[in-house]
């Protein structure tokens, strides 16, 4: 990680907290609203903020597999903790979007609402595994031949201050997957949050010509040497410092020859099929679309809501579901993420965020998991084999 490869349009900067507040100010003159995160119910959500104090000032996370809790910090980071239950994709890709409502004219329907427009707002606080996700909705949504057009507008809407990771959560593996802990590009600003006895200080760089046109409004110092080493060496103490890891070597070509593994049906019996870990992902994206009418059969409307791979439902055709068992998801799950997307999108599905482990109510741990069926892949017993001989 080299100051070479990071990308900015001007030299780094240095602001303070207040600073920071004016920032957020400048930003809602402009008609952004502010989203970032916020203590609620002893969680970090995500939420309309006002400014700086409704951030989790002094509050860090500990996160492990099935647990989750809320500590305070020896000092006042704005951002000293890593990522909660909810993504951004909540906003780019709400759980439920009306598509259209219809209502009766005389013998035909008359089409009476479009989606909504996408409202202006400004994502705060985005971390380099979560701008790694919404790089690969980018791709699924509006890559291909058809776009989603809500998601492609909320997208041409919104301004995302980022922030450097520098202490990676109890089931962070970002670094594994090369999405983190730094910030490499889409982000309009990029901030790090430097907390020692020098004061408390947010080394700014900039992505893009709005992130660079938002920080000449403020009269922000020029980021001195010592602060930027200081910065390198906190990111490259935190890339050490993962809770996880997960070992990508020959990952695709793994999990497609152990499709018949008999180690699914271990993870099988323990799965509940819940779909939490769907719902937390930032990259899935499967939905369902719901009609409804009124009793009078007078007016209609059709909704997307979220839907999940692990449900019944989601895989049903004529006759029953063509996956019936609790294996039979969690395979589809996770080799979709980290082998079939490859084929699909040309990247894996997985960013290293690590939600999936905490919010899973059994504690199934995708890194575990692929341990083990690494363990017990007849192909590397093969090898070992030979080369005991
Ligand atoms: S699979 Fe799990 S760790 Fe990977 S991006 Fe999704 S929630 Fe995060
Ligand atoms: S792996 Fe965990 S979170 Fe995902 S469906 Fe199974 S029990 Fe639920």
């Amino acid at each position: 990680m080299t100051n070479k490869a990071r990308r900015s349009l001007h030299e780094p900067a240095v602001i303070s907290t207040a600073q920071l507040a004016q920032f957020f100010a400048g930003l809602s003159e402009s008609g952004y609203r502010i989203i970032g995160p916020t203590v609620r119910d002893d969680v970090i959500i995500l939420d309309e903020i006002a400014g700086p104090t409704d951030l989790p000032v002094g509050w860090t996370d500990r996160q492990d597999a099935a647990a989750y809790h809320l500590e305070r910090m020896p000092n006042s980071a704005l951002f000293g903790y890593v990522v909660g239950p909810q993504s951004w994709k909540k906003y780019l890709y709400p759980p439920r979007l009306e598509l259209w409502q219809a209502a009766r004219n005389k013998r035909a329907f008359e089409l009476k609402q479009k989606q909504p427009e996408p409202p202006k707002l400004a994502f705060v606080g985005v971390r380099p595994c979560e701008l790694a996700a919404i790089e690969i909705l980018d791709r699924v949504l509006t890559g291909g031949e058809f776009s989603d057009e809500y998601y492609r507008r909320q997208r041409e809407n919104t301004f995302i201050i980022a922030v450097n990771c520098t202490e990676p959560g109890g089931t962070c593996f970002c670094a594994s997957m090369g999405t983190g802990p730094r910030a490499r590009h889409g982000y309009d600003i990029v901030l790090t949050e430097v907390v020692d006895d020098s004061g408390h200080r947010l080394l700014v760089d900039t992505g893009s010509e709005a992130g660079l046109s938002a920080m000449s409004k403020l009269t922000a110092e020029r980021a001195s040497n010592e602060i930027q080493s200081r910065a390198d060496e906190l990111l490259s103490r935190a890339a050490g410092r993962m809770g996880r890891s997960l070992d990508t070597a020959d990952l695709r070509e793994l999990l497609y020859r152990n499709i018949e593994n008999v180690y699914w049906d271990r993870v099988g019996k323990r799965c509940l099929t819940c779909a939490n870990c769907t719902l937390v992902c930032p990259t899935c994206f499967c939905f369902a679309t719901e009609d409804t009418t009124d009793l009078e059969a007078h007016r209609a409307r059709r909704e997307r809501r979220w839907d999940s791979c692990f449900t019944m439902d989601f895989s049903y055709i004529h006759g029953g579901s063509v996956r019936p068992s609790a294996k039979s998801r969690y395979r589809q799950w996770l080799t979709h993420k980290l082998a079939a997307w490859h084929d699909q999108f040309g990247s894996s599905g997985c960013v290293g965020c690590g939600r999936c482990i905490t919010w899973c109510p059994v504690g199934i741990d995708i890194t575990e998991e692929v341990c083990a069926i690494r363990e017990h892949d007849p192909a590397q017993a093969t090898v070992t084999e030979e080369s005991n001989i």
